[in-house]
């Protein structure tokens, strides 16, 4: 990820008030100016927004949104299931008829809310991979070189 929101963010028109990142998500719009499309596709991030030429190329939810979509669904139609097995005890043919569309439409329908809220929050918190600044390599840092300056000033001293 080379992309960094925060120096994208410079360039934002200042007359764009910037959405809440749930707001943006669920609406599925851009998370700066909250107008523009997030996606080109079903799940396929458009390149930029349309509106205010945010780059979403800082946009990595990876698997985030397929996790919370099926662990929240699964959970929220697997409870469902479990109390209506128990209360009204439909035959097996409905429960099959019911369930697995309900898991698998409630997937579907959650997906792409859930990623737009994720890119909104990635953008939000400045999220990306992680880039560590180099304390020195061998030889090099506090510690060779204290160690070093200590040994040579003893031998000064004598
Ligand atoms: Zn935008």
């Amino acid at each position: 990820m080379t992309h960094n929101p925060a120096s994208s963010s410079l360039s934002a028109p200042s007359s764009l008030s910037a959405p809440s990142s749930l707001s943006a998500g669920l609406r599925c719009r851009c998370p700066r100016c909250g107008e523009g499309h997030l996606f080109s596709g079903f799940l396929q991030l458009a390149p930029r927004c349309e509106r205010c030429g945010l780059d979403f190329g800082f946009a990595d939810p990876a698997d985030g949104p397929a996790f919370f979509v099926m662990t929240g669904v699964s959970m929220v139609v697997t409870g469902l299931w479990a109390w209506s097995a128990v209360v009204l005890q439909p035959p097996l043919w409905a429960q099959f008829a019911t369930v697995f569309p309900a898991l698998i439409g409630g997937c579907l329908a959650c997906l792409r809310p859930v990623k737009a809220w994720l890119v909104a929050e990635q953008y939000t918190h400045r999220a990306g991979e992680g880039e560590w600044l180099s304390i020195g390599g061998h030889g090099e840092g506090g510690f060779t070189v204290h160690r070093r300056a200590v040994a040579e000033a003893q031998a000064r001293r004598g």
